[in-house]
């Protein structure tokens, strides 16, 4: 039976989306299944449902987007960040991380993810992708020439075949279950609650992250007084910070964050993210690919998760756009296998520098409290260690 795709993507989301429109200008033809309908961004941060994180990226990832020919619509939304500063509530000592100790114009930029992933459906939408939305991926079967992917809709069921399937359809994902692959997971006994506030006295485009004894605080700017606040605590510390008012919520995080901001305002609605480490026990199985948080997720402690991603799209492109040129067949078991050896070491990396920050600072003592300071001030004496920090987190000590 013929292929009808080069390629099926599945999940439209952060990862799904830019690396279906990469694939596309590679000249092939792709199909990309969501469940989800598209939206158009909202226009207020607070409508209802609307997912108000603001997702930090590094300046690879800006490359990734403009690779994929993303960068003029995203652009007028991003807010540059210039500085991050690192704290730790009731010790001295700072790390404070800056563009000039690179030598670039910013050390990543912030976009809400609402933003994001609205200008990727749309660009999608006016793509040569294949879409198949409100479609949900429930099987998949392989032979040695092809893969067919099974889509169910509320009234109908179809199946597309391609030479290669990726599965970019998150943490749960359908593919890797359907393809025999297996996970490791922890679960952090944490959870994230996100919400945007007003402060008083902005810090134009300076990202703050404040270890306290109950968790880590981060301040991402979006512009003008807007940040985004991720409060991260055990879990019933964070279900009781759910179910309190307004008022007290921004007096908890107030007091967490100290008042070098001013007053804290204008708190717009909570949203809850329990906290994961999973990791794929392997990245490829016949004619199946995983990218993304299918492949890795990871603590949003240092904001790694979606770059990761993003260089499991450049990484691929890189490989799909070479095999092509060689003529080798997309689902071949070669490029399989240097795909998932060019990501190996990155996604070790990720996760353990991701896991041991989320390890040493919930660790209780008041000597674990002055040792983390000491890190904290060793870290910004030393231009060599800070530097290697700074690459790790613009996303340049990677592959890409
Ligand atoms: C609180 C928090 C803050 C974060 N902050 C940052 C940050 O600042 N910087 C950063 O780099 N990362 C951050 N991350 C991580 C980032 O959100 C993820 O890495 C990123 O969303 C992963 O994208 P993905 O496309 O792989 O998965 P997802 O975003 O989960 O997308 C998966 C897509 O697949 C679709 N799907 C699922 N199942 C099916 C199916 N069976 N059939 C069809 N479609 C399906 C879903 O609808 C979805 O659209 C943060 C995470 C959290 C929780």
């Amino acid at each position: 039976m013929p292929r009808e795709f080069d390629c099926v993507v599945a999940g439209a989301g952060l990862v799904g989306a830019p690396l279906a429109l990469g694939l596309a200008r590679l000249g092939l033809k792709i199909a990309l299944v969501e469940q989800r309908v598209a939206r158009p961004a909202p226009s207020e941060p607070s409508a209802a449902g609307s997912d108000a994180r603001g997702l930090a990226l590094a300046r690879s990832s800006a490359r990734v987007l403009t690779d994929v020919g993303l960068w003029p619509v995203l652009a007028p939304h991003a807010t540059p960040i210039t500085t991050v500063k690192v704290s730790q509530r009731g010790h001295f000592g700072t790390l404070r991380l800056s563009h000039t100790d690179l030598g670039v114009e910013a050390l990543g930029y912030v976009w809400r993810a609402d933003h994001l992933q609205a200008a990727l459906d749309a660009a999608v939408l006016s793509s040569t992708v294949t879409r198949y939305w409100g479609a949900r991926v429930t099987g998949c079967d392989v032979t040695e020439t092809a893969a067919t992917v099974h889509l169910a809709t509320t009234d109908s069921s179809r199946a597309l075949s391609a030479a290669l399937v990726v599965a970019a359809d998150g943490v749960e994902s359908a593919v890797r279950r359907v393809a025999g692959i297996a996970v490791t997971r922890h679960a952090y006994a944490e959870t994230a609650i996100v919400a945007n506030v007003d402060v008083e006295r902005p810090a134009p485009n300076t990202a703050f992250e404040r270890f306290t004894t109950s968790g880590p605080l981060a301040l991402l700017p979006l512009g003008g007084r807007r940040y985004v606040a991720v409060r991260t605590a055990d879990t019933a510390t964070a279900q009781a910070l759910l179910a309190t008012t307004e008022s007290i919520y921004l007096a908890e995080l107030q007091q967490r964050f100290g008042d070098s901001l001013g007053a804290f305002s204008k708190l717009g609605p909570r949203q809850a993210h329990p906290l994961v480490l999973q990791r794929a026990t392997k990245l490829h199985a016949p004619r199946v690919l995983l990218v993304g948080n299918a492949a890795n997720t990871v603590h949003p402690n240092a904001a790694q998760g979606l770059n990761l991603g993003l260089r499991d799209c450049a990484v691929l492109l890189t490989s799909i756009a070479d095999a092509r040129m060689r003529g080798v067949d997309l689902g071949a078991t070669e490029l399989l296998q240097t795909y998932a050896k060019a990501r190996a070491a990155d996604h070790r990396a990720t996760a353990c520098f991701t896991d041991t920050i989320a390890r040493v600072f919930a660790l209780p003592s008041s000597v674990a409290g002055a040792t983390r300071a000491l890190g904290l001030i060793v870290v910004d004496r030393l231009p060599l260690l800070k530097r290697g920090l700074l690459q790790r987190l613009a996303g340049s000590g990677g592959a890409y």
